[in-house]
């Protein structure tokens, strides 16, 4: 009987990268990779920053899947989504019924745009960016077009909105909070990013939130709940990432905010892991690049039979406005201390220290960037 293989579900960073580190231990199991997309690899953090590198989306695909297949020494199966899993027979099915073993699985699923339950006959119009695919429809989109509205001042809104000013077009923000970035800077930080992202065309509309989205010929009528209103071209929305929980769920695996795994990547069921955008690791969801890397080699040193727990290191996020370069390592959720801030024409720099003046965490702005590896070396892991 020929031996069952590793099966991963999903084909980002996650995924391929357990794959890749797996091979490094290991050159003969069978490794399968199913995706619901088409497979191939490229860089997800620069979706939000192609104008300026002069990427388009055809440029941004490092390799196809077929490459993917001989580079990693895996079987992969792009447009394969799946739709349920049984983990007591080990199996699980494909959309179209096929049924398919596994002997280890590794669920790399990622996380799904939150939609705004919006009103108004403009709202089916608004546009999401969390794929190549999407991004591809959205450059599209932009053709011929002046005007466009993000929903949303967090990090992938920011870097869209600067991207997209340095482009030529005109862009308003429209967030809750009182300043970009509320959940990575304080609030003195992120009033001087909104500064430079002003300066380089941006339009802020903070302390409020869209209600309505109208169809007006070819624009989109946005009403504010502070009773302004304004008309774009084109509405993308970005106010956050949801892990994708449901087909683990489904299966009976414990979910929280995400699939929740300990720290060796392992869910509630044996030999089922999960790593990357989808998972919650330690009651820890960190969306982002450099946790994913740490995890996809410890957990591909487990499925090679040598039980590996993920440790991180301080991560700091760096958050690709030109308009205003930023660096930010935000303090544990239970970290106790407060922010002490220096700011000056050009820089602004936080470090958030507990009574003994211990440095948790950070934000760099500016000329204040350069600090960063100095300042990343004083702070605490994530996970020990
Ligand atoms: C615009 C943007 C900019 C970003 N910038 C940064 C940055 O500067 N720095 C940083 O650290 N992070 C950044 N991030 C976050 C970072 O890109 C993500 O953390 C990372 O790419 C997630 O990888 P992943 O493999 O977990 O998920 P994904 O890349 O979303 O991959 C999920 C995969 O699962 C597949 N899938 C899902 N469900 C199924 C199913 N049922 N069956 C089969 N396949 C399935 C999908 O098709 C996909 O292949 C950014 C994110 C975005 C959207």
């Amino acid at each position: 009987m020929s031996q069952k293989p590793i099966v991963i579900i999903g084909s980002g960073l996650a995924g391929y990268t357990v794959a890749r580190e797996f091979r490094k231990f290991d050159m003969e199991t069978p490794v399968l990779i199913l995706s619901a997309d088409h497979g191939g690899f490229y860089s997800k953090p620069m979706l939000s920053n192609a104008f300026a590198t002069g990427n388009t989306p055809a440029s941004l695909l490092i390799n196809s899947a077929k490459e993917m297949a001989v580079k990693i020494k895996a079987t992969i199966r792009p447009h394969s989504r799946v739709t349920s899993i049984d983990s007591s027979s080990r199996t699980l099915e494909l959309q179209d019924g096929e049924k398919l073993d596994y002997d280890k699985l590794v669920l790399a699923l990622g996380a799904n745009q939150i939609r705004l339950p919006l009103d108004g006959d403009g709202t089916k119009e608004i546009l999401y960016v969390n794929n190549l695919d999407d991004y591809h429809h959205f450059r599209g989109a932009l053709i011929k077009k002046k005007e466009i509205a993000i929903l949303g001042a967090g990090l992938i809104g920011c870097e869209f909105a600067n991207d997209l000013a340095v482009a030529g077009y005109h862009v308003h923000v429209i967030d809750i909070s009182s300043h970009p970035l509320g959940r990575l800077l304080p609030q003195a930080g992120g009033f001087f990013l909104q500064q430079k992202l002003e300066a380089a065309g941006v339009i802020f509309h903070m302390n409020t939130t869209t209600r309505r989205v109208e169809k007006l010929g070819e624009k989109l009528q946005l009403a504010f709940s502070n009773g302004q209103t304004i008309e774009v071209d084109i509405l993308l929305s970005a106010v956050g990432l949801a892990p994708s929980i449901s087909l683990a769920k489904a299966t009976g695996i414990k979910v929280n905010r995400g699939i929740s795994v300990n720290q060796v990547l392992q869910t509630s069921s044996e030999d089922v892991y999960a790593l990357g955008d989808c998972a919650e690791v330690n009651g820890k969801v960190l969306p982002f690049v450099m946790p994913i890397m740490h995890a996809a080699r410890a957990l591909a040193s487990t499925l090679a039979n040598n039980l590996t727990q993920a440790h991180y290191p301080a991560m700091p996020v760096l958050v690709k406005t030109p308009a205003c370069p930023t660096v930010v390592a935000p303090p544990n959720s239970s970290a106790t201390g407060e922010w002490h801030l220096k700011e000056t024409q050009d820089s602004l720099k936080g470090l958030f220290q507990n009574k003994e003046n211990d440095l948790l965490g950070y934000a760099l702005l500016g000329e204040a960037t350069k600090e960063k590896t100095l300042l990343t070396k004083m702070l605490p892991p994530v996970m020990k």
